[in-house]
């Protein structure tokens, strides 16, 4: 009997010993993750990047979708609400060729070729079914390109040879607006140069939509500090980011991670950030049922599901346009079936509540009651340990399981 007892006593001081540890070890993590916000229904946003100039097929694409979300809606009469990310201008690369290749020209949002695009979006906002984020003004850094065109032969096709323009289509780290990444690996622009092209931003932004952009995610989620803290000053509210921050690309072109975290409803210089937490991209195989799957343990952590979904699930051809239509269609029925109390929101409007929380403000959205957290917070620590091998050979993650 004795032995029984030791062995448990023995059991239970092994686990507080390595509680301890992965404590002081991860106690930053922690310590955030039980401040962020825990919210009371289960919420779903798709953010959809890259719409803008490119590809005319757009216009009826999005005309599909505002038809779609506006088919459902949740208890309170609110449709399901996809961001997009937007881009406001593409190379004008006639006029490029024209100067010889010497000087960038660009085609915006305002061209008359985008009138029936702007009309689409504009409507699917009357219908409360579209909230607009700026991406960027161009998905690239303009002089980069144009150094990368006289360099390197498929990027100088891109520019001369693709009437799409599509910026899907440049390499991968060429699409980072926000560090020069001709060479590898990238460097960094200087502050003026942010400044101004954030300026910039913003005055065509205004022309375009009449309104001063207030959301922002930058394009292939690659930014440095400067960037962050350009976009604070020019008064922007909210951040979207992938949970982790990359300040450049590496010697291989890929986005290289500065150990930056984030946790939704976290403010900085008076900017909240989001955290987009997955994928639903059905053209390339996402389906509902996994999607679906993934939003209950969102909605098990109190965290918002932020589905990222790009335009080229739309675009990229009749079958395709299709099946992503299709499979946002049968996630939609899902939800509604699952989650009777749905809450549709837009990011804008979630940032918003999470700032109320944070000023002492309360709503129906947000639970306080610190009872009430803690099966969320068991959630989210759960969660966060999942795949720690330190939490998994330890044992915690049994005890973690059986709570
Ligand atoms: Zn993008």
């Amino acid at each position: 009997m004795s032995i029984i007892i030791s062995s448990l006593l023995f059991l239970l001081f092994w686990l507080f010993v390595c509680c301890l540890l992965l404590y002081f070890r991860y106690r930053n993590d922690i310590v955030r993750l039980i401040r962020e916000p825990v919210l009371k229904h289960p919420v779903v946003i798709f953010e959809s990047d890259d719409w803008g100039p490119g590809p005319l097929e757009q216009e009826q694409a999005l005309l599909q979708i505002n038809q779609l979300l506006s088919g459902f809606q949740d208890q309170n009469g609110n449709h399901p609400v996809m961001t997009l990310g937007l881009i406001l201008a593409e190379p004008d690369a006639e006029k490029i060729a024209a100067a010889d290749f010497s000087q960038y020209f660009k085609r915006t949002l305002l061209d008359i070729r985008y009138q029936a695009l702007l009309t689409a979006i504009q409507s699917g906002q009357q219908q409360g079914v579209l909230s607009l984020h700026l991406h960027g003004l161009e998905h690239y850094w303009p002089s980069s390109i144009m150094l990368g065109a006289a360099e390197n032969e498929n990027i100088k096709q891109w520019l001369t040879g693709n009437k799409q323009l599509m910026t899907e289509d440049l390499p991968s780290h060429m699409q980072s607006r926000w560090v020069n990444s001709v060479t590898l690996p990238s460097s960094h622009h200087n502050s003026d140069d942010i400044d101004q092209a954030i300026t910039e931003e913003i005055k065509l932004y205004q022309q375009i939509f009449k309104i001063k952009p207030t959301t922002v995610v930058p394009p292939t989620f690659v930014w440095t500090d400067t960037v962050e803290s350009a976009y604070a000053k020019h008064d922007f509210k909210t951040f979207i980011t992938p949970g982790r921050q990359c300040d450049g690309r590496d010697s291989n072109g890929h986005p290289a991670a500065n150990g930056r975290t984030f946790y939704n409803g976290e403010i900085k210089n008076d900017l909240l950030f989001l955290v987009r937490n997955d994928y639903f991209e059905p053209a390339l195989g996402h389906k509902a049922e996994k999607t679906l799957h993934n939003i209950k343990d969102k909605t098990a952590c109190g965290r918002p599901a932020l589905l990222e979904m790009h335009r080229f699930n739309f675009i990229s051809g009749a079958t395709k346009n299709a099946q992503s239509l299709n499979e946002l269609e049968r996630l939609l029925k899902m939800i509604n079936d699952h989650f009777t109390d749905i809450r549709f929101l837009s990011a804008e409007q979630l940032s918003e509540l999470y700032r109320n929380y944070h000023q002492g403000i309360e709503s129906d959205y947000i639970i306080r009651t610190p009872i009430k957290r803690i099966q969320f917070i068991l959630a989210r620590i759960k969660q966060f340990f999942k795949f720690n091998r330190y939490a998994k050979y330890s044992g915690i993650n049994f005890v973690l399981k059986l709570i």
